[in-house]
């Protein structure tokens, strides 16, 4: 497993919500308090939870922290990284989506792999994801031990992304990502999302089917809402969930807000 390979091998304070019964020994780091103690917690074997937290005598700098969690992240294009850097984001899209449409599905696999692996590495065990999500791609991250709410990205009409790999367009999509839903519906690490992609590649009618589905069965949403593009040439309030007729719909299921504010050094 993953996370035990990196965990024994570097001995990191990284741990998932589902490893082999293993201890770890450092500073434990608690909210508001001003001590640091060095600490042994012993996970227990079956959902990873602490099953005991012992004072140890060992001197160490390690510390212990709660998993990381990333909010956004598009895990499938790791292999591309750095394709495209500093062009337009019009420019970066024809470029990096004309790629995408090349990678199978195993080369997904791959590049998913890459990216738990360094998620795991910097002690990451949560993650939020709008990709070309399968069933394989899932498994891949249970198998990893990490958590993922994974978003099925979905586009407008006229956009059929990865090609290669065989994504469906819309409103195929969406009942995809209905299916995956009652398929991981007991998986612990898993929770599935809409992932209707941005107001600028989906339009008015995703993000009102998407609205009306949302509200019909509760799954959540995971969106680009102020892209650079957006902020550029959208008019908040024409095509995007803004002027959806039914805003209480994406209220309710509280949608993922990526990228509302400026980004950090990352755009799609
Ligand atoms: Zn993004």
């Amino acid at each position: 497993m993953v996370a035990e390979a990196l965990h024994r091998r570097e001995h990191q304070a990284v741990t998932s919500a589902r490893v082999p019964e293993h201890s770890v020994t450092g500073r434990l780091l608690r909210p508001g308090a001003r001590e640091a103690p060095v600490t042994t917690l012993r996970f227990s074997a079956s959902g990873g939870t602490v099953e005991s937290a012992v004072p140890s005598q060992e001197g160490t700098a390690e510390v212990i922290i709660p998993g990381l969690v990333n909010a956004h992240a598009h895990s499938g294009m790791a292999v591309l990284r750095g394709l495209g850097d500093g062009l337009a984001l019009e420019d970066w899209l024809k470029v990096v989506m004309a790629a995408e449409d090349t990678l199978t599905e195993d080369d997904m696999r791959w590049s998913l792999s890459l990216a738990v692996c360094e998620m795991i590495r910097a002690g990451t065990t949560a993650f939020a994801d709008m990709f070309h999500w399968t069933e394989p791609l899932i498994d891949t991250v249970i198998q990893a031990g990490l958590r993922v709410a994974a978003a099925p990205v979905v586009f407008g009409e006229g956009i059929t992304p990865y090609l290669a790999a065989g994504t469906l367009g819309f409103p195929a999509q969406l009942d995809h990502i209905e299916r995956l839903a009652a398929r991981y519906a007991s998986e612990p690490l898993v929770r599935i999302a809409y992932g209707p992609h941005a107001v600028y590649t989906c339009g008015a009618d995703v993000f009102r089917e998407v609205a009306e589905r949302t509200a019909a069965g509760g799954l959540g949403v995971h969106v680009h809402l102020s892209g650079d593009l957006a902020r550029g040439r959208h008019r908040p309030g024409r095509t995007g969930p803004d002027a959806h007729r039914d805003r209480r719909a994406y209220r309710a299921a509280r949608p993922l807000d990526d990228h509302r504010a400026r980004d950090q050094g990352h755009r799609r």
